[in-house]
């Protein structure tokens, strides 16, 4: 077989592959990081976006907070106390020189977003509104909380999201909405391209490009109780490990201090940046005991503990799993008016209205620190280190370039992924003008996609995808949450040894191609098994705690041992790791105190 000729069908191993597309750029992901990137690089390249669900619709779009920038719209500051703030949120784990690009880039990248029309929230001399957010300081930490959050009401990831997919259209980015990726085309250290399944109409379709971005978001679905989105299953890092490539830092996730009791749906950190309290089952403002400076403003890593302490002490409501967000003493025109989001979910999905009644609230997982290694241009790292693979870039919530270490601050995630996005996008631009020709298509290029797709549709086993899933969720969130032991890891390293087996005995109902929901969640949970046996094994090695990864064996920070990067490979089941130092310029790691 080949698989030369664009706009030909072709048989592979009995499957047809039904198109072959040529795109100067493929970028797989809809999101802030996607769509930022295909808006520069649309200015000059032919530039084409793949998403799994409707672009507006990636999770992108469920941002309520804000984005950082030191703006100093409402109060002073500067970037150097950004910068300072995100390195101590960071445990001091974060690239202290990525960080100062983040930090020195942010007010651009927002004024950027203002000038696309993106309709922030205005201050009453019509600039850019902004909030309090946890761990935001002012004068290094000196000065209590700083006002650093740029925002759309409770809705910035919304608005945000809709006005990069209006420039995209403008730019004539050419979607394909609603293709499934499932693996990366990579020979001889280059990347050439991705295949994908049409979702719609069935069928493999290969995407021959010169530069690939990867945008694919995070992985909060490997968790039972989480903010994240139904597509949040971290299918680019599943792509990347079954490359041959390394993740890097995969034991560092977040648990967000408040979601809705038992739906996980997220309470932004904005209900606590307009002061609203937490508040225990003996009806105390309890970050007294944990926080006293910051109180609930204190970074998430610190609230998260905090809530599930006493939680795990029985000082929860009425001794359950969840405590209060009180938002009453703020009155109802300003939850109206800076909250309605909030106010909304709440009552649709607990009957609370957060007007009269305090809202029940338990940590849900959130976000991923870890991910594909990039360097400060978006390039994957082939060793994880220094090497890039030729053409291949990633940006946002997969990538780890790494600004948010072992903890990132709220705000700084959407701005990560547009900043970075941004960066990818001008990076592909550099690249492309020296390199304008397509390398070949290796003729296996779709053999292992296919392969895949064969064997779960013709699978006969007497597994359940949805029960396989649910066991995943349950022991991740029971073992490898917001606290965990040598002892718990190392039963779910076996635990899940045993899920990958039952995966390779499962049954698809469905057997179709179109519209195979059966199939799309199958290769999603494909992906999650891959990646997770990586935070268990890293957290499992990682003899510390550090911002998110809290080893209730080894309290304390180890910077002799553990000031370092986890870079880890699967290959043939078998998992590698190497490490990698931190970059320190401006602040030397000190005891973190809120
Ligand atoms: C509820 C919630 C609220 C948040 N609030 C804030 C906030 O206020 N401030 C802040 O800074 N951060 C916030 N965050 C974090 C932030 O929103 C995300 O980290 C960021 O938006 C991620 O952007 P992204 O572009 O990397 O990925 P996403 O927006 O998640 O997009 C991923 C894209 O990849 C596509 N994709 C994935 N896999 C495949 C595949 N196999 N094939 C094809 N396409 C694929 C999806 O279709 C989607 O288009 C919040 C997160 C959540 C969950």
């Amino acid at each position: 077989m080949t698989i030369k000729d664009p706009e030909t069908i072709h048989d592979v191993e009995g499957v047809p592959v039904h198109n072959v597309h040529r795109h100067d750029v493929v970028i797989i992901g809809a999101g802030l990081a996607g769509m930022r990137a295909a808006v520069e690089a649309s200015d000059e390249f032919d530039v084409a976006v793949i998403s799994k669900v409707f672009p507006t619709r990636s999770h992108s779009g469920a941002a309520q907070g804000g984005i950082a920038a030191s703006l100093a719209n409402e109060e002073e500051d500067h970037w150097e106390w950004h910068m300072f703030d995100t390195v101590k949120g960071s445990d001091y784990l974060g690239d202290q020189d990525v960080i100062e690009t983040l930090v020195k880039e942010a007010p651009v990248v927002v004024r950027e977003f203002e000038h696309f029309g993106a309709p922030f929230s205005r201050t009453s001399e019509g600039r850019i509104a902004q909030r309090l957010f946890g761990g935001h300081t002012k004068d290094f930490g000196r000065g209590g909380p700083v006002l650093r959050a740029c925002y759309g009401v409770d809705r910035t990831g919304h608005v945000l999201l809709h006005t990069l997919y209006e420039v995209c259209v403008r730019n004539q980015v050419r979607f394909y909405s609603e293709f499934h990726a499932l693996s990366l085309i990579i020979e001889d250290g280059e990347c050439r391209g991705v295949v994908a399944w049409d979702i719609v109409n069935g069928g493999v379709h290969v995407f021959h490009a010169k530069t690939v971005m990867f945008g694919t978001g995070g992985y909060g679905k490997v968790f039972k109780i989480t903010s994240n989105a139904l597509a949040n299953t971290g299918d680019g890092l599943g792509m990347v490990l079954r490359a041959g490539l390394p993740l890097e830092d995969m034991e560092f996730v977040q648990f967000h201090p408040t979601g809705l009791y038992l739906q996980g749906i997220l309470v932004s950190e904005a209900a606590r940046g307009e002061g609203g309290h937490l508040i225990n089952g003996k009806g105390e403002r309890f970050m007294e005991k944990y926080a006293p400076d910051k109180m609930e403003l204190a970074p998430r890593d610190l609230v998260s503990r905090s809530i599930q302490t006493e939680i795990n002490e029985g000082r929860g409501i009425n001794g359950e799993a969840y405590v209060y967000i009180d938002l009453r003493h703020l009155g109802k025109e300003k939850i109206m008016h800076q909250l309605p989001q909030i106010h909304e979910l709440a009552w649709k999905f607990l009957h609370v209205d957060c007007v009269t009644d305090p809202i029940p609230i338990q940590p849900t997982g959130h976000y991923s620190m870890g991910g594909i290694p990039t360097d400060i241009d978006g390039r994957v790292l082939l060793d994880g280190k220094q090497i890039p693979v030729k053409g291949f870039y990633a940006g946002g919530e997969c990538a780890c370039v790494s600004v948010h270490g072992a903890n990132r601050l709220g705000t700084n995630s959407l701005l990560e992924a547009s900043l970075f996005g941004r960066r990818c996008g001008k990076s592909i631009i550099r690249y492309l003008r020296e390199n304008r020709e397509f390398s070949d298509l290796p003729a296996d290029a779709a053999v292992e996609a296919i392969k895949m797709v064969k064997r779960l549709l013709s699978s006969d086993g007497d597994e359940k995808i949805g029960k396989i899933r649910e066991d995943l969720q349950v022991m991740m969130t029971g073992k490898c949450g917001i606290f965990r032991n040598e002892k718990q890891l190392g039963d779910l390293k076996k635990e899940l040894r045993k899920l990958e087996e039952r995966y390779a005995n499962v049954r698809l109902d469905d057997k179709s191609e179109t519209f195979n929901t059966d199939l799309l969640e199958a290769l999603e949970l494909g992906n999650m098994l891959e990646f997770s046996e990586l935070i268990v094994e890293g957290a499992y090695a990682r003899k510390e705690s550090r911002g998110a990864h809290s080893r209730t064996d080894f309290p304390d920070r180890d910077d002799g041992e553990w000031l370092k990067h986890t870079l880890a490979w699967k290959k043939d089941g078998k998992i590698s790791f190497d490490y990698k130092p931190v970059t320190i310029t401006r602040f030397q790691p000190k005891e973190r105190k809120y």
